[in-house]
């Protein structure tokens, strides 16, 4: 608005145009106020808003504020929380004493912990390196756990598995390893993680458990349960592949006497040995075994021929056979084996296991002081099955008193008198021959039968000598004991019951004992001996000559009579040897005070010779064999004549 200052008026028209111009202004001032006034609460009205907005937002920050507080509060406290629970979990992992790894899934990369290493003593590069390729598992365990691991990526399974791993120490040990792999969402393994735990002493103690419960104690072999596992494998693999294999059992002659002379130490002491020798002989494939007591068993594997079974067993009594020193003693034992063969000798372990146990009963049986082996055969059976007859047969003739005595006269050679009679046991047959005893007295022996069958022998001869005696003829009756029935303890008794039965002086009845008798148990024997010449028995040495005839036992024992076996009587008058055998014991019984019976005299030759000799009497067919006893006292009441063979024939 400029000019806007009065001027002077110049008309009324310019007064007019003024006058509108001031109407004109006055109004645009007006409209002007009114916009101001318009915007101005407009203005305001912006500023209210504005002014509640700034108060929203504040209270907004501040709501914000708080909750950005709490939150953090929040999280600071859970960052505590998760500190607090990894070190709790590292404490696990501590106490746990695992070894962490894990493995890429696609790039096979492995990744371990530090705990891990130390667990394998190998640097972290190298673990890694020996797991990603799986060689630090041992033998048979890494193709396991390159499967259960390859499985375990393909799918959600945990591998749970007992593994060897060769750690750097050179030592193979035991670890229990888990894992599992991680997927994504799509499916996708990505890694998969897990831990080694060692659990070494654990498998080592169940190893030690699992073979105290299939070895023996004493001799660290294999025992009876893993013996019969062995067997079942044996069989199983000669079915598979025809192979052949040979079961031996073996056991030791005399332990009992070991353990009684030289102790119980010294026993185990020979039974180790034993075991050691056996392990020596024999390959790592076979099987020994300590089935109890002295009792051993081998199996052989693979066997070829029957000359390589034998060789072995002939080995094993070698070395089983060498002394050992214990406690100053040499201390040794003699073996007795049987063997039985897959196939040809069982079809089953337990057939097997009894064909050899039979073979080598009968090892033993045959030479009880030598170390013997004998191979099974059909033949065996054949014989024990007929030795099984036998016993129950002779038990039977015991039962019925099938047996009878007969009497072989003994002749003194002075004076051709009966001084004495031998009972002969005899079997009568239906067909009226005779069972001679050579071949059931064995059986009788074996089969726990002697002693009854003894018995029977004792009482009879002494009822046969009182018949006699109480005819007024005075014919002592000698009577032969086995070894078996001598060593019985009531055999005293047995004889004092039956002489004061028959009311008989002892002195009508003999006893003939073979060395076998006495050897064993010298103390033993003297005892016995003893307290039968006490009862006024005459006491004879069998078949002297034959046995130990060892020179040292004689003079402790109370011995009368030594006879001389057959064997050198026989060949007494063509023979030197034994001519100079004879002689000695002649003499020799004669520096004991002992008189002298030869045995089996069968020529005037003979008899010559010994009178020679000075032997006191004479046995044998020359003079008589053993005759029924009604037969013996006439012989008894007449002087023997040389041309008279009538008596040659009687028996
Ligand atoms: P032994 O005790 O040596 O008995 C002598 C054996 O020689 C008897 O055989 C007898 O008949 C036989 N003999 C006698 N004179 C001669 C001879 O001039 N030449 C030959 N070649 N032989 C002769 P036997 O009766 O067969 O008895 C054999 C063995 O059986 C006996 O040998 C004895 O060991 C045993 N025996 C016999 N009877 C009994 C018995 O009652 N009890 C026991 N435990 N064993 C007996
Ligand atoms: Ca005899
Ligand atoms: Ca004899």
């Amino acid at each position: 608005m400029k000019d806007l200052a009065p001027k002077k008026l110049e008309s009324d028209e310019e007064i007019l145009i003024l006058k509108r111009q001031l109407e004109r202004q006055k109004s645009a001032r007006k409209q002007a106020e009114s916009i101001l006034e318009e915007k101005s609460y407009e203005l305001y009205q912006a500023n209210q808003s504005l002014q509640e907005l700034i108060a929203q937002l504040d209270k907004r920050v501040d709501e914000r504020t708080q909750e950005l507080t709490a939150a953090k509060n929040l999280s600071d406290k859970a960052a505590q929380d998760l500190e607090k629970s990894n070190k709790r979990f590292e404490l696990v992992l501590a106490a746990s004493e695992a070894g962490l790894w894990e493995i890429n899934c696609e790039t096979l990369e492995v990744r371990c912990s530090e705990r891990l290493a130390n667990m394998f003593h190998l640097p972290l590069k190298e673990v890694a390196e020996q797991l990603s390729n799986l060689s630090i598992f041992v033998g048979e365990t890494r193709s396991e756990v390159k499967a259960r691991l390859n499985k375990a990526m393909a799918s959600e399974t945990t591998v749970n598995l007992e593994c060897e791993i060769a750690v750097g120490t050179g030592a193979a040990r035991w670890f229990k390893l888990n894992a599992r792999t991680h997927f994504d969402t799509n499916g996708k393994a990505l890694w998969l993680a897990g831990a080694f735990i060692d659990i070494n002493e654990r498998v080592e103690i169940a190893v030690s458990a699992q073979h105290m419960a299939t070895h023996d104690n004493l001799t660290n072999i294999a025992n009876r349960a893993l013996f019969n596992k062995k067997m079942e494998e044996a069989l199983e693999a000669s079915l598979r592949s025809s192979e052949v294999f040979s079961v031996i059992i073996l056991d030791l002659n005399a332990f009992k006497e070991v353990n009684d002379e030289h102790g119980h130490q010294a026993g185990d002491q020979l039974l180790r040995h034993v075991a050691n020798n056996i392990l020596s002989v024999v390959k790592n494939t076979d099987t020994v075994a300590r089935l109890g007591g002295d009792e051993f068993a081998i199996i052989l594997r693979g066997i070829k021929t029957a000359a390589y079974v034998q060789a072995i067993c002939e080995q094993i009594i070698h070395r089983c056979g060498k002394k050992i020193t214990c406690n100053e003693a040499q201390v040794g034992t003699y073996i007795s084996m049987g063997v039985a063969t897959y196939p040809n000798d069982g079809a089953t372990t337990s057939e097997l296991i009894r064909n050899a146990d039979l073979a080598m009963y009968h090892a033993k049986k045959n030479k009880i002081s030598e170390s013997a082996f004998h191979v099974f055969s059909h033949e065996l059976v054949a014989n024990i099955q007929q030795a099984r007859a036998m016993r129950l047969a002779i038990k039977e003739g015991i039962e019925k008193q099938d047996f009878i005595l007969h009497y072989q006269p003994k002749y003194n050679v002075e004076t051709n008198r009966i001084l004495g009679v031998e009972a002969l046991i005899r079997w009568p047959r239906a067909d009226g021959s005779y069972t001679p005893p050579d071949e059931f007295i064995p059986h009788a022996e074996e089969g726990g039968l002697i002693n009854e069958l003894s018995e029977w022998i004792i009482n009879e001869g002494c009822k046969q000598a009182a018949r006699w005696f109480r005819q007024g003829l005075e014919i002592p009756v000698a009577i032969n004991l086995s070894p078996l029935q001598f060593t019985e303890q009531n055999l005293p008794d047995i004889f004092y019951d039956a002489l004061r039965r028959n009311n008989l002086p002892g002195r009508m009845i003999g006893v003939e004992i073979t060395e076998n008798c006495v050897i064993e148990d010298l103390h033993r024997a003297n005892h016995q001996l003893s307290m039968l010449r006490a009862l006024g028995l005459e006491v004879s040495i069998d078949d002297f000559g034959t046995g130990y005839s060892s020179l040292s036992y004689l003079h402790q024992l109370p011995i009368q009579v030594i006879k001389i076996d057959r064997s050198f009587i026989g060949q007494v008058t063509d023979n030197p040897e034994s001519a100079t055998i004879a002689d000695a014991i002649i003499k020799l019984s004669h520096s004991l005070g002992a008189t002298v019976v030869a045995e089996g005299v069968e020529t005037e030759e003979q008899l010559a010779w010994l009178k020679e000799r000075k032997c006191e009497a004479a046995q044998g067919y020359y003079f008589s064999p053993a005759l029924p006893p009604a037969k013996i006292p006439t012989l008894a009441s007449v002087t023997f004549q040389a041309s008279s063979k009538n008596s040659r024939q009687a028996g």
